[in-house]
């Protein structure tokens, strides 16, 4: 089993401009865009929780609300400074750190010498429940790390998957510190509204209800063929996540951990037997794989294709390149010459390009935390609404901020 802990920053914006301002502390305060144009509030610390204020509320509401309220400025090249320094705290834990969004990590503590060194060595043999507290001391550390060197504070999450890590952190704020088996999430869910759960928004709450599936328990015991009649692939997500069932890595995701190979792979929705129609699939594939490895500093020597086929047998064929690269046009070239070389026409149901025998060229783009790739969509969502909440200033790259 895994060890994961989602480290979630406790009104992360609030928190950087009361450290900023400490004769703010423990009054009312918020967040705001252009305080100029009287916009919406960004975030809004714990005292100003209180009188019901949250983000995207107006700021005349929350005015009225809270007539004593202090109105701060956003600053979002602070806060992405804060964030990229808490990142750094979390490598001294692990090196599988994986940014999720500015004030949100995932953790892998598995093979954690820590976690390690503690008396629960065999994992298989031992109940999960013990293994997971064993990460107790370590999420401590991390909390009051993280408050010495920053500040602020953090509250953390441990589960056996990413999906109950992060449910888990929601549990109890701020400062708090919640450990759930997959048996204790269950316990702890099932009786809670289905819009208790991590990706279920309003208008898949509403889908859910007219269903009659009001709460988690009944979402997890709803016949999956009619989830996945009425929502397709999501259907069977949504079924997972009331089960927390999760087999998704933390994916490190910064500069300076080796890779052994960059690539993206895609499952056709029906099998394709037209050639246009792959090699247009593998012009996108080269393009998002060019573009992380640019984005990351890396070049690679060795394009790899990946097929599969209608019958689920797979195959990959490589090519070595003369000079290491990272150009998309290059990758997509030597994908299709190999698509050419070895594919007889017959149907395909999945397509991957990857490039590997990676060097770092030293020219990562800061902060990968803002990179775009496709299986980054929560994070550019993320980093979409800080753009929503403060203008596109927040979108500056961190390496400019140096
Ligand atoms: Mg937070």
């Amino acid at each position: 089993m895994r060890v994961v802990a989602h480290v979630d920053m406790d009104a992360f914006f609030a928190a950087v401009e009361e450290r900023m301002n400490p004769h703010l502390a423990g009054k009312p305060l918020a967040v705001g865009g252009d305080l100029k144009r009287r916009g919406v509030i960004a975030a809004a610390n714990y005292p100003a929780r209180k009188y019901g204020l949250h983000a995207g509320m107006s700021t005349g509401e929350a005015l009225r609300l809270c007539p004593e309220l202090t109105l701060v400025e956003g600053n979002p090249q602070k806060y992405v400074h804060v964030s990229l320094q808490i990142l750094e705290i979390l490598k001294d834990y692990t090196p599988i750190v994986e940014p999720f969004s500015i004030d949100e990590a995932f953790l892998d503590l598995t093979g954690s010498p820590r976690l390690k060194a503690s008396r629960w060595n065999d994992y298989d043999t031992q109940d999960s429940a013990d293994v997971l507290d064993a990460a107790i001391p370590i999420a401590r550390a991390i909390q009051r790390a993280i408050l010495r060197k920053t500040g602020l504070g953090a509250t953390v999450g441990v589960g056996p998957n990413k999906y109950i890590a992060k449910m888990a952190s929601g549990v109890q704020k701020p400062r708090g510190l919640t450990v759930l088996t997959q048996e204790r999430y269950r316990e702890h869910f099932w009786p809670k509204g289905v819009q208790e759960l991590w990706g279920i928004g309003e208008k898949t709450r509403v889908a859910l209800e007219k269903l009659g599936i009001s709460t988690v328990g009944k979402l997890a015991h709803f016949p999956k063929e009619f989830l996945t009649y009425h929502f397709g692939m999501n259907g069977d997500h949504m079924r997972d996540a009331a089960w927390g069932r999760d087999d998704g890595a933390v994916i490190p995701y910064y500069e300076g951990i080796p890779l052994k190979s960059m690539g993206h792979e895609f499952t056709l929705s029906v099998d394709v037997t037209s050639r246009e129609k792959i090699a247009a699939h593998l012009l996108r594939l080269s393009d998002q794989v060019g573009r992380r490895m640019r984005q990351d500093g890396y070049v690679g020597r060795v394009v790899t294709l990946k097929l599969r086929d209608s019958k689920f047998k797979t195959y990959t064929r490589q090519r070595s390149l003369s000079e290491a690269m990272n150009d998309e046009e290059q990758i997509y070239r030597t994908a299709v010459a190999l698509l050419d070389e070895n594919w007889d026409g017959r149907p395909l149901r999945l397509l991957g390009v990857s490039v590997s025998d990676l060097s770092s060229n030293g020219e990562a783009i800061q902060p990968s935390l803002f990179d775009e790739d496709e299986h980054r969509k929560k994070m550019t969502a993320a980093v979409d609404s800080l753009r929503d909440r403060f203008g596109d200033s927040a979108l500056v790259r961190a390496g400019v901020l140096e």
